[in-house]
Formats: structure tokens, sequence, C-alpha cells
């Protein structure tokens, strides 16, 4: 995965001091890099039956579509609060400091459909915790998790314990 690797860039003490944040635009900008990096991912899924890819404001939307093209799935957006216009449910989860809230439409995912949700980066866990309560809360059934990024010394896996957790780049 060194031909991906080398288009993550690390950002020290961006947004604040201490976090080493993973600079995905270095890959988003380059067409055959960002277009092996997908195919990569969906080549996971192959043959799975996804219905739909859940993807989670703002660059598991960047990931999370494509790999939704390519699989043949639609996509279903998370957000943060406000954002969507019909009926939403939510979650709050916890961050190294402080919640954060996440929303995502009722009638978005039929009970029993098959999902994948997708984001850029696998950190403490927690977002993507609380993206498989909302699945689950709308009856959907985890196909599995993927990220381009994983920390993994962050051990975000632990709470993500009996799902198909799949990551392209692990630091
Ligand atoms: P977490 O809930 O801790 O797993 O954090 C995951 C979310 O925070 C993802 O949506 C990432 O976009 C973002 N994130 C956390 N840590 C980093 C990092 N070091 N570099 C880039 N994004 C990060």
């Amino acid at each position: 995965m060194q031909d991906i690797q080398q288009f993550i860039r690390d950002i020290p003490d961006f947004p604040k001091p201490g976090i080493v944040f993973k600079d995905i635009t270095p890959l988003l900008i380059n067409g055959k890099a960002f277009h092996r990096a997908i195919d990569l991912m969906a080549e996971h899924y192959q043959g799975k039956k996804i219905d739909q890819v859940v993807c989670v404001e703002a660059r598991g939307f960047i990931l999370g579509a494509p790999l939704a093209y390519k699989l043949g799935a639609g996509i279903v957006p998370v957000r943060k609060p406000g954002k969507l216009p019909h009926e939403t449910i939510q979650t709050t989860y916890e961050l190294e400091y402080g919640t954060d809230t996440l929303e995502i439409h009722k009638d978005s995912i039929p009970a029993g459909g098959r999902v994948l949700v997708a984001d850029d980066v696998l950190a403490t866990g927690g977002t993507a915790e609380g993206v498989l309560k909302l699945v689950e809360q709308l009856r959907g059934e985890i196909v599995g998790v993927a990220f381009l990024i994983e920390l993994g010394f962050l051990k975000g896996r632990d709470k993500l314990k009996g799902q198909d957790v799949f990551s392209l780049i692990k630091y």
C-alpha cells in the first residue's frame, strides 16, 4: 500500500497541539492515486451485495460516494445537526474533549438493508460507533465498516467489536 500511503501528508499540531492530522488532499488531487485507492477499497466488498454506503460528513462523503458508485449501491449521508431537511434520528458520542452529534434521515435505510459504513480515518472509533448505533436503530444490516486510514495505536477497532472493519492504510 506504499503507493497510496505516499499521498497521505502528516500535518503536526492540526487542528490543535498534539494531534498529527492525516491530510488526504494530496491523494484527492491525484487522479490515478485516488482511482486506485477507491478500487482497492471496493475490491474488499465485491460480491457482498451492499445496498447502501452510509457516509460520514464531510470527508466520508468524498470516499463513500465513489465507493457506492463502484459497488452499485446508494448513498446515505450522515450529517452534523440541522443539515438534513427531513425527519431524523440522532446520536451523541464522546470525543477526546466533549461530545459531538450526528444525524441520519429516519427513512433512509429500509429494515434489513445491507449497509457499508465509510469514513476517511478511524481514530478513537467514537464516530463510527455512533454511526453504527444509528444504522442499528433503523434496523439496517451492517456488512462492514471501511476506512482509508486507521490509526491503530488509538485502538478504535476495540469500539467496533463484532464488525468487519477494513482499512486500506494502517499507522
Ligand atoms: P474518531 O471518532 O476518534 O475515530 O475520529 C474519527 C473522525 O475524526 C474521522 O471522521 C476523521 O475525519 C477525524 N480524525 C480524527 N483523527 C484524525 C487525524 N489524526 N487525522 C485526520 N482526521 C482525523
